[in-house]
């Protein structure tokens, strides 16, 4: 619960606008909910999801480095076939000069 600053009359939870504003009924004192105690509740949501997209973000590194391994030796390979080929076009011109 919570008291007005003002005169320490009860504030009462008025919804308005789609938010929720603690008001005064005594001398009318206003402040918005999300002030006390549900804001720190978002902020902790907030915290858990930044960690969480931090997680995937990680994840994500992780699968980029080993796609990138994976196509070192995939190119590597590629690039031993495409020497060989090239030698032996090379060798077949050669041979045919
Ligand atoms: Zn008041």
């Amino acid at each position: 619960m919570d008291f007005c600053p003002k005169c320490e009359g009860l504030l009462k939870p008025v919804r308005k606008d789609g938010k929720v504003y603690l008001v005064c009924k005594r001398c009318g004192y206003t402040k918005p909910l999300s002030s006390s105690s549900s804001g720190y509740s978002a902020t902790r949501v907030i915290e858990e999801s930044k960690h969480r997209t931090i997680g995937v973000v990680e994840e994500k590194e992780e699968l980029k480095e080993k796609v990138r391994e994976e196509v070192k030796e995939v190119s590597q390979e590629r690039v031993r076939d495409l020497m060989d080929l090239l030698n032996r076009e090379q060798d077949q011109m050669e041979a045919e000069e």
